[in-house]
Formats: structure tokens, sequence, C-alpha cells
């Protein structure tokens, strides 16, 4: 029998988090981390794999990441939690024992009940490294890819696999557009003219009610068409894996479909074990109510948090904000928080405040591009709510700023006196700049 002081299932965004993260914290601790691959693929760069980047090979996360901090790899399935003797089983027998335990289990694609789905060539976007080159030899053969699912994975697959290759791309999206769970609809209509400029069809305000052909896909029956495909690409959603925890006695949360966790990221009912990552129950920042959302930043922020409260308790969480961005040709999209349509959900009375400028200034500058912010603050006490931003490479640290300032309860009237730094070259005129302009707008607003 083997034994760790802390033992972690699971090697992915959340588990290898975890295990760097309490390396550093406890240097004398001995760690071992439990997976079931021999090489772990990184789950945001799958759709790269695609186009860009052309190989699985290319989009591993290193073993390096751990051996060099001292953590041991064992690599197999764990099927068993003995929670008493604080034991875990493996598939390959092993017995390994621990002082705390950290479940970093993920998430695994939602399969729709379509008829047909079991087909050849229909992919659901699994994180296995050998099952990403099958299906990319499969995308690279074809000629008409149909891609069910329209969220950002989705978008970024029709994108990529437009890369390179003379294949027909549609995406078909059962709301009226693709992105809309994570932005305002200007940006999903933004989004979609780079989509359709690219020259990959949208149906949108459908579904499939059917994949088609023999043993291999041929077609795909939508309410009332068919368009042919000879590869489906499913990407609609995920689930928390939560099977193991669950046979250990531990409670997993109906609505989320995750394991129930405290803010410190422990488990219900046993101070030894912790969950963090997809396969964590999560909460909204905005009012504690459960919530649906599995980003690789929310994972490693609670692996971090689980690595702190490991041995003891120190920190907890605030609750997911929720930070989503992404690239569409060359157009970059991202939203922090609340969209203004979820604000207006949640019942909040809003006032929001907008500002466009060139990312550079003067606009003339080489690789300036028109970039728009869009902030959200509560109408009753001028707290920011949620942002979204639009333009290129610098939205994605303009909107983790944005992102802070939510986490600080900032007001539109602190955000409109907010100190930045700005230079020609790398960023918008600090006559022009966005967030602080957009956050003026609001505060005239609120007056
Ligand atoms: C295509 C794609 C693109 C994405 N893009 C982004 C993005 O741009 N930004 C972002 O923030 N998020 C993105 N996400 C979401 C992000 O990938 C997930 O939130 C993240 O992977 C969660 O990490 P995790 O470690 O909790 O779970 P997972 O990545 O699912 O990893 C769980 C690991 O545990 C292993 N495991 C499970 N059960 C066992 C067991 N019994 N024994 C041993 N090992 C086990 C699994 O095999 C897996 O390796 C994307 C997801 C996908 C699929």
């Amino acid at each position: 029998m083997e034994r760790a002081d802390i033992v972690i299932i699971g090697g992915s965004a959340a588990g290898a988090t975890a295990a760097v993260s309490c390396k550093r914290r406890n240097p004398g601790k001995s760690i071992t981390v439990i997976r079931q691959e021999e090489q772990v693929s990184i789950p945001c760069g799958i759709p790269y794999i695609f186009g860009t980047l052309g190989s699985p090979q290319k989009n591993l996360i290193p073993d390096t990441l751990l051996t060099s901090n001292g953590v041991q790899i064992v690599i197999s399935a764990a099927e068993k939690i003995d929670r008493k003797r604080k034991l875990v089983h493996t598939a390959k027998g092993e017995q390994i024992s621990y002082d705390r335990l950290i479940l970093a289990t993920g998430s695994s694609p939602v399969v729709l009940p379509i008829p047909g789905i079991e087909k050849e060539n229909v992919f659901i976007v699994k994180k296995e490294v050998g099952y990403l080159q099958k299906m990319l030899e499969e995308v690279n053969k074809s000629s008409d890819i149909v891609i069910i699912g329209g969220g950002f994975i989705g978008a970024e697959f029709a994108d990529e696999c437009k890369k390179n290759r003379q294949a027909n791309v549609t995406i078909i999206e059962k709301l009226p557009h693709c992105l809309q769970l994570a932005f305002d609809d200007e940006l999903c209509i933004e989004a979609e003219k780079v989509l359709k400029d690219r020259g990959i069809k949208i149906v949108g305000n459908d579904t499939v009610a059917a994949i088609l052909g023999d043993n291999k896909v041929k077609s795909v029956r939508l309410t009332g068409s068919e368009i042919k495909a000879d590869v489906v690409i499913v990407s609609t959603g995920v689930s928390p894996n939560t099977e193991l925890a669950a046979r250990a006695g531990l409670r997993v949360d109906d609505m989320t479909g995750g394991i129930v966790v405290d803010r410190y990221q422990r488990v219900e009912g046993d101070a030894d074990i912790l969950a963090c990552g997809d396969c964590a129950m999560k909460v909204s920042y905005y009012n504690g109510k459960p919530l649906k959302t599995w980003l690789a930043s929310i994972a490693t922020n609670e692996a971090r948090l689980a690595a702190s409260n490991v041995f003891v308790t120190q920190y907890a969480g605030l609750g997911v904000v929720g930070v989503f961005s992404t690239q569409i040709g060359e157009l970059a999209i991202a939203a922090a928080g609340l969209t203004e349509r979820q604000a207006l959900a949640e019942g909040y009375d809003i006032v929001v405040g907008q500002a466009k400028a060139p990312s550079k200034h003067p606009g003339g500058m080489p690789g300036a591009v028109p970039t728009s912010v869009k902030l959200i603050f509560s109408k009753n006490n001028g707290v920011m709510l949620g942002g979204e931003a639009s333009g290129s490479i610098s939205v994605g640290e303009l909107i983790n700023v944005i992102s802070a300032c939510i986490q600080h309860n900032m007001t539109a009237y602190q955000v409109s006196l907010f100190q930045m730094g700005t230079h020609p070259a790398l960023c918008a005129s600090p006559i022009a700049y966005q967030t602080v302009n957009a956050a003026e707008e609001a505060v005239m607003k609120l007056r």
C-alpha cells in the first residue's frame, strides 16, 4: 500500500493546479495525483487542435509541471474511496492512503438523446488525446462538418475547422443566436457576422431531430430541413463527474449535479475531503444560488482555494462571477459577471454605460483596433454588476480588470475615477479610455 499526505484525483486544470498549489503551501508534504490518462489535453486548447495547432500532441499539460514540483503521478482510474480507512482504490489494484483527499474529477460532455447520435463520425468533445486524434483525422477527410451547439466551444470549433480546409461548416443552435448564454445580443451578432464572413453557415432557432446514415453519419435532420454531414461535432454542454464521490456517500446537488462543497471547497460530511473544478457545486457571486457554469478559470480558482484550506481553514471563495472570453477570426469578445439580459432577468434595475475607442493611440498606430466596453451597474447603489468588451487581443485582460472591479463592488463613480496607465503602443488613449468613459456615462445617467 502506498501513502501520501495529500491525494488528488484528476490531473487536469483543477487537479494539476491543486497539486502545485498544495506543494507550494506545504513543501514538506507528499502529494500524489491519480489520473486516468497517460497524457492530459489542455481542455481550453482542444478546438485549436483542429486548425491553429494541428495536433493533439501540441496541446498537452506537461507532466514536468507536477514532477518538477515533487508531485507523484499514478496513472489509473480511481475506482473506490474507502472513507473509513482513508484509502483510494484504483483500477490497477493499487491502494493509496491519504491524510487529505482532493476530488478534481471534472466533467464529461452531455450526450443528447438524439436518434442516431451513436453513428460513426459523430463526436462529442471528449478531453482524451486518442479520441481527439481520431476526430482530427476524420475532420481532415471531411467536406461537410455540422456542429451541434453554438456556445463558445461550438463557435471556436467552427472557426478552427474552417482554417486550412475547404469543408462546409454549419452550426446548429437552438437559441436565436450563437454565444447567447454568455453575451448580450449585440456581441453575439458581431461574432456571428465574423463567422458568416468566414463562410460558416449558422442555423439559429432550430434543433437536430435526428442524425441520419447507415453506420456512418450522412446528414442531419432539423425540424424542417436536412443538412449533408460527414462529421458531426456535438458541443451541447457538460455534466460533472460525480459517480466516484456519490459511491463514497458524498452528497451531489440536484440542480447543478456537482459535489456539495462549502465556500472553503470542503465536501459536506467529511472534514478530510475537498472538491474543486467542474465536479464541484458552484454558487453565484451575486446571490449564492447554485450555478451551472463550468470554466477552467473557475476550476483553478477553486483548486487554489482547496489547497489553501487543505490543512487549515483560511480562505472562503466569493462565489462565481463568471468570466468568458473567446476569439472568432480576429474578433475578441469577453464578458464578466451579469450581462444586461441576465441582470434584468435577476430583477435588477440597471444603468448601462458604453464607450468605444481604438485599442492604441492615435488610432493610426499599427495594429490599433476599435474596442468597445459596455458596463452594467445597479441603479440602486451604482455597483458594477457586469461588463462586456469586444475588439482584439487586449480584450482578454481588459475583461479581467472589469472582473476585479466587480469583485471589489466598485461603483460607477469609483470606476470613472479609476487610475490607469496608458501608452500609445499598448492601450487606448487616456482621454478615450473605454472602461473609465463607459463608467462616466453611467454616472451621468445615475445622477
Ligand atoms: C473544448 C473546450 C474548450 C474550453 N475552453 C475554455 C476556455 O477557453 N476558458 C475556460 O475558462 N474554460 C474553458 N473550458 C472549460 C474547461 O475546460 C473546464 O472547466 C476545465 O477543464 C475543468 O477542469 P477540471 O480539472 O475540473 O476538469 P476536467 O478538465 O474535466 O478534468 C478532470 C480530470 O479528472 C480525470 N478523472 C475523472 N474521474 C477520474 C477517476 N475516477 N480517476 C482518475 N481520474 C479521473 C479525468 O479523466 C480528467 O483528466 C473549455 C472546455 C472545453 C471542453
